[in-house]
């Protein structure tokens, strides 16, 4: 096989399953001829994940949750092995308690559950870059995913928002830190699209149709979209990019207003959602 990632080896975090965006950009890795190693973070992936695993031959499948330092070292240990060194790493994590994924950020946001969300979804990320800064190649790609609700304000996002800023922040002192390594590092900015994550946020359909009939292209991204984003983000083709955060959302988060040619139906959407507050209410 030949093709942009030929020869490269790196690491991916975070397929839980066929939907995951890690998924799509891995099998993009995949057929431009890249060899990784994958986790699932909890044991009942497993059985989802190993297929996957499979399906791109990918030589080394562990147990890895971002919260256990045991399994990190065991994981990092298991690649510099087998891989030596790398070349690109992707984690795609994160994580929030659903029961604050809706409603008033101020009212439904606890100690407990902002601390947990900032440890899953952001400082796992540092963590992983310093870990794989130890074993990457000079010109090594690092790439986490976020979101606009990190940028501006998106109804229900709440604490995962302020983790995304948070994210969104880290890339550049982590790109600034690995830099002289000759490592970069970034951030994609997908635009919604159905996962197991995405299930936690209340009315993400609601967020999925707005954003289809306000984003420039009057449509939603599609998983091809951020595969073949993502692998152009970890490959060479990216070499003089690093500390960027990257919109893949069909021009939806340069949209100052409304795209006119969808106004009825975001007028529409407007007036149901507006009854259903009221009804809430
Ligand atoms: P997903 O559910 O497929 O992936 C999330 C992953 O996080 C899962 O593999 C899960 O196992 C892992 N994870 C959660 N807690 C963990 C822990 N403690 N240890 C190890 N792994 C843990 O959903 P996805 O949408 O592909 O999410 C990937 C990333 O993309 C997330 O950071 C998400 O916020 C971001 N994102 C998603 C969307 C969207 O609309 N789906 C949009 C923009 C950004």
């Amino acid at each position: 096989m030949s093709g942009f990632m030929q020869g490269k080896k790196g690491i991916i975090i975070g397929i839980a399953n066929d939907m995951s965006m890690a998924w799509g950009i891995a099998q993009s890795c995949y057929a431009q001829g890249a060899t990784m190693a994958v986790n699932y973070g909890i044991e009942v992936l497993e059985k989802r994940v190993r297929p996957l695993a499979e399906q791109i031959k990918a030589p080394i499948v562990m147990q890895c949750g971002m919260q256990n330092d045991a399994e990190l070292d065991a994981l990092f240990a298991e690649v510099e092995k087998q891989f030596g060194k790398i070349d690109f790493m992707l984690h795609a994590v994160g994580f929030s308690d659903k029961k604050e994924l809706s409603g008033l950020y101020v009212e439904n946001t606890t100690r407990e559950n902002f601390k947990n969300t900032m440890d899953i979804s952001v400082y796992s990320f540092t963590d992983l870059c310093r870990r794989a800064s130890k074993i990457a190649n000079p010109g090594a790609s690092f790439l986490t995913l976020t979101y606009l609700g990190g940028e501006t304000y998106i109804p229900n996002y709440n604490v995962m928002g302020v983790a995304k800023a948070a994210l969104d922040c880290s890339v550049k002192y982590l790109a600034s830190d690995l830099g002289v390594k000759g490592i970069r590092v970034n951030a994609i900015s997908a635009g919604p699209i159905k996962t197991l994550a995405a299930s936690g946020i209340d009315d993400f359909k609601l967020m999925m149709k707005w954003n289809e009939y306000n984003s420039f292209l009057g449509r939603n991204m599609t998983m091809e979209d951020v595969s073949k984003s993502g692998m152009f983000m970890l490959s060479d083709l990216a070499s003089g990019i690093t500390g960027e955060l990257l919109h893949v959302d069909c021009g939806y988060h340069a949209q100052g207003m409304v795209n006119l040619n969808h106004i009825k139906e975001s007028g529409d959407m407007l007036h149901e959602y507006a009854g259903r507050l009221e009804n809430k209410a």
